[in-house]
């Protein structure tokens, strides 16, 4: 019997998609570009888990294969090892596009996956995010919202990259028919995660364990808004299975300054942590919050976890990988 669905049709969708395998669902082949990395590899743990069958795309630029060693005997997982700057020709139902450092790979690497869709009559997820917002002059943003970028500014590259993917993917929808989904993600933490990609909540937990002080740049009276990986990772699949195209916030609505979340980095590992105050970066949006009350309504999505149960999660992983790394150095 055929275990994966043709490619070519249109998979099964909507309300049967989400039965778990085994009680009437078809196995899906599912491609994750970008799922060695901090937020694939938890959502390929999702899929394999509920027993679709996953190819991960990914060049190792920024992702890292431990995040996925564990899937190795797994004979539903698949790790190739390609950019997708080049054109991959695969047969698959779904495709989550995760992969991105900079701005030429946001374009050239979401018209491949397009184009990849286009051919197989795959449904596309893009991750996009909300530094599409820019520095936004409405609070909290909501996805009607288009935002403040400068467009030559130094974060524009991501930025613009991310406004661009959207278009394309909007575009290969209404000229191609091509089923897509697109997320807005914001600021996501969690095991796994970069150690030093200098995202704020990886530098103060790190900070924290080697009893370096906490870098807060500028006043620290920036806001962002900060959502535990596996509630992201629900919203992905929600929106994947569900009816709707989006753009859809997907992030925890709880607000903090920077100065708040040292606090909470401090209190959950170690009470005499400290801060050095450093300048900030130019462009750095002021405060940011997700509106999400159209993904509760369409996608039955909210965050369940908060900054104070979520840190405590991603502790152990950080001082393990710092751990080995101290190792490593010969420390
Ligand atoms: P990450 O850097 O951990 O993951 C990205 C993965 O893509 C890495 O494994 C990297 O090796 C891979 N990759 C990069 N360029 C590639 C290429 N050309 N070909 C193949 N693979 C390539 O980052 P993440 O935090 O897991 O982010 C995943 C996605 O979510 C990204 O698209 C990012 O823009 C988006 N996002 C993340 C956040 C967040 O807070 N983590 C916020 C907004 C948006
Ligand atoms: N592409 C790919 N895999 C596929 C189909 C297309 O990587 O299975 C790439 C293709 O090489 C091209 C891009 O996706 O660079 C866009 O494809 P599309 O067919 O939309 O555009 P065209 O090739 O007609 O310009
Ligand atoms: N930030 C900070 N200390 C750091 C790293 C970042 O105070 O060590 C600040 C940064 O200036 C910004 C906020 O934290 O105001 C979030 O930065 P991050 O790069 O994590 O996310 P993004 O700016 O993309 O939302």
């Amino acid at each position: 019997t055929q275990e994966f669905s043709v490619s070519n049709q249109n998979p099964i969708h909507g309300k049967m998609g989400r039965v778990p395998v085994g009680i009437g669902r078809r196995r899906m082949r599912i491609v994750v570009t970008g799922g060695a990395g901090f937020v694939g590899s938890h959502l390929v743990d999702k899929l394999i888990g509920r027993g679709d069958e996953v190819i991960v795309i990914d060049n190792f630029f920024t992702g890292r294969k431990e995040n996925v060693v564990h899937l190795f005997g797994n004979p539903r997982f698949e790790l190739i090892r390609h950019d997708v700057v080049e054109p991959i020709l695969l047969e698959v139902d779904q495709i989550y596009h995760l992969a991105c450092p900079a701005s030429p790979t946001n374009v050239m690497g979401t018209l491949n996956m397009l184009g990849l869709a286009k051919r197989v009559g795959a449904r596309f997820l893009l991750t996009s995010t909300s530094e599409v917002y820019g520095d936004p002059l409405q609070h909290p943003q909501k996805e009607t919202y288009w935002g403040n970028v400068n467009p030559i500014g130094e974060r524009s590259c991501y930025d613009e990259g991310k406004r661009t993917a959207e278009t394309l993917t909007m575009d290969y929808h209404r000229g191609d028919g091509v089923e897509v989904r697109i997320a807005r993600i914001f600021n996501t933490y969690g095991p796994r995660m970069c150690l030093d990609d200098g995202r704020v909540v990886s530098n103060f937990v790190a900070q924290a364990i080697r009893k370096q002080p906490m870098t807060v740049y500028g006043d620290g009276k920036q806001t962002r808004s900060f959502q535990y990986v596996s509630d992201l990772v629900d919203g992905l699949v929600a929106l994947m299975e569900g009816e709707h195209i989006g753009p859809f916030n997907l992030g925890n609505p709880g607000e903090f300054t920077m100065l708040e979340l040292a606090e909470v980095v401090k209190d959950t590992i170690d009470p005499s942590a400290t801060i050095e105050y450093k300048p900030n970066t130019a462009d750095d949006p002021h405060m940011r919050k997700p509106d999400i009350s159209k993904a509760k309504e369409l996608l039955n999505w909210e965050p369940k976890i908060p900054l104070r149960e979520g840190l405590p999660l991603m502790v152990n992983d950080f001082r393990n990988r710092i751990l080995n790394e101290d190792e490593g150095k010969g420390a």
